[in-house]
């Protein structure tokens, strides 16, 4: 029987940093978004679901909210709605045309007045179009439930201040790429509101063959499902893994059908599966996804679901291949003969590519398949392709992601062109550090695409260096995606008094497993840390 509700409470520490300390760049991961090649997508096949239950949009959650502090709109007092570990720097946001002099903390037990600080101004922010200032109340560490207020604009929402803040809400992101899988059936037990029967089971009619694509992840709140976000989630999953697994193993619970095999990767084989299913073996090239349209029937009240197979293209098929072989690296000791099999489609895939004009996907196709089979030909092809390239190259999300394989990579490498890497790498992660420091939220964007790109690359190097900045800037991101942003919502609707509203709902981290995953290499880190200093 699976059993699927992930573990909360003790977590034992290992010491696995130092493990990963390593002196070479470990892996990045970055957010693509491949706005420009998604376009014209010609439909290659087209399925009408006649028994599917029809996609169920999630409604805001209601929430009780203690009389007192019951709010009308968006609050101006803003906060992170779990709240603030112990021994973390902790900042209030505030908002309002006019604004203060002072704030207080207050403790929910007794209404009392536990901390007051002084507002700083930051200024009429051009991003946000809003007046801003901070307050900074670090030196409160008491363990308890408090909120602030602060006079003329009112008061935030509730928070804690507590130790293992964070590990509830880790919990409920590892679940939701069980809530979004599809092809089986979703319980109202883990699924609540979103419950539904199993879904997108017909099958697509190719050149007269009648093929099977059920399975994988929904990529998007329509219940699409596109091979690149599902790869990209999978290369961050991977990822967030391999730099924390003492986290994910003991919070992704195993799946008991294959007790033998981490949570975390079952999960994922669960991606795997499907994706081999999108690959057209007949010359290695890869579907981009499946678009899902739901048509309400008035006639016969059913609201059938459309499903439209989209075309290959070069983009998906590199990353397919390049994720295909990282896959089989983690999988190897699990399941060889399924090791093999991804390998063997990534190198078919690579197959396709090879006959193809030479991309950022080829480049981080190469890259991986390298460190996968240590074969010279994808050494040279991706040593070629950055000469070749050179420092004009754009700099997008998937040749990163190339840099990152190669820097990881356990193969031979070429030290110059490490360090050239690094020094680029390097140079990027100041300038965001810079730019998040230098906006009104802390964050270093301001739309949640941004953020997410540039997140990332924190993420990372906050675990390569261990730099204390680094990481309250990687929980500055984490409390703006729990509240404190500029419309006081919470982007995860198991968490937080309010939420993001119907319009805004594709932003919900957990309905997209690629901003799951994103998201879970963060806490990764967040909450490895605390159980770190938990143990000291
Ligand atoms: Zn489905």
């Amino acid at each position: 029987m699976l059993t699927l509700q992930p573990v909360r409470g003790i977590i034992r520490v290992m010491k696995s940093r130092q493990i990963m300390h390593k002196c070479k760049f470990i892996n990045l991961f970055i957010i693509v978004f491949f706005s420009g090649i998604l376009t014209g997508c010609g439909s290659q096949a087209v399925v009408q679901e006649e028994n599917v239950a029809p996609q169920t949009l999630r409604e805001t959650e209601s929430y009780l909210i203690p009389d007192k502090i019951l709010l009308e709109g968006t609050p101006n007092v803003l906060v992170d709605q779990i709240g603030y570990e112990i021994n973390s720097t902790k900042i209030v946001m505030f908002k309002g045309e006019v604004l203060p002099l002072t704030f207080d903390v207050i403790d929910r037990e007794n209404d009392e007045v536990v901390y007051s600080g002084t507002l700083i101004e930051n200024g009429y922010d051009e991003d946000w179009k809003l007046n801003t200032a901070y307050g900074v109340f670090t030196q409160l560490e008491k363990e308890g439930n408090y909120y602030i207020r602060a006079d003329v604009i009112g008061e935030s929402y509730p928070f804690a201040i507590k130790s293992n803040l964070f590990q509830d809400l880790l919990g409920d992101v590892c679940l939701s790429f069980y809530r979004n899988r599809c092809g089986q059936e979703l319980s109202e037990a883990i699924g609540g509101k979103d419950a539904h029967a199993i879904c997108h089971t017909a099958k697509f009619v190719i050149d007269n063959t009648e093929i099977d694509l059920m399975g994988g992840w929904h990529t998007s709140q329509d219940s699409s499902r596109n091979v690149i976000d599902g790869c990209e989630a999978v290369a961050d999953l991977l990822l967030a893994y391999k730099l924390n697994p003492e986290v994910f193993e003991t919070t992704w619970q195993q799946d008991a059908l294959t007790s033998d095999v981490p949570g975390i990767l079952s999960e994922i084989k669960y991606e795997t599966d499907w994706l081999l299913k999108m690959q057209d073996h007949k010359n290695g090239s890869v579907y981009k996804g499946i678009l899902t349209k739901n048509i309400s029937d008035d006639k016969t009240g059913k609201s059938p679901s459309q499903m439209i197979l989209q075309n290959e293209d070069i983009e998906t098929t590199g990353v397919f291949a390049g994720v295909m072989a990282e896959f089989s690296e983690s999988f190897q000791g699990y399941d060889g003969d399924y090791a093999r099999e991804c390998l063997r489609a990534a190198e078919q895939a690579w197959g396709y590519l090879a006959s193809q004009k030479a991309t950022q996907a080829h480049y981080f196709a190469a890259a991986c398949l390298y460190n996968a089979t240590g074969k010279a030909v994808y050494h040279s092809y991706l040593k070629e392709y950055r000469a070749n390239a050179g420092r004009s190259d754009e700099n997008t999300l998937i040749k990163l992601r190339g840099d990152v394989a190669y820097l990881n990579s356990r193969r031979k490498v070429d030290t110059e062109l490490c360090s050239m890497i690094m020094k680029d790498w390097m140079e990027k992660v100041e300038q965001l550090a810079e730019i998040s420091s230098e906006n009104a939220f802390r964050v270093c964007g301001t739309n949640v695409d941004d953020i997410f790109n540039h997140l990332l690359y924190l993420t990372m190097i906050n675990h390569v260096i261990t730099n204390h900045e680094y990481g309250t800037v990687l929980r500055s991101h984490l409390h703006f995606f729990l509240g404190r942003n500029p419309e006081g919502v919470s982007y995860f609707s198991s968490v937080g008094y309010k939420h993001l509203s119907e319009e805004n709902k594709t932003e919900e981290i957990c309905t997209s497993p690629k901003r799951a995953a994103a998201m879970l290499l963060i806490l990764g880190e967040i909450v490895s840390e605390e159980m770190n200093t938990s143990e000291e």
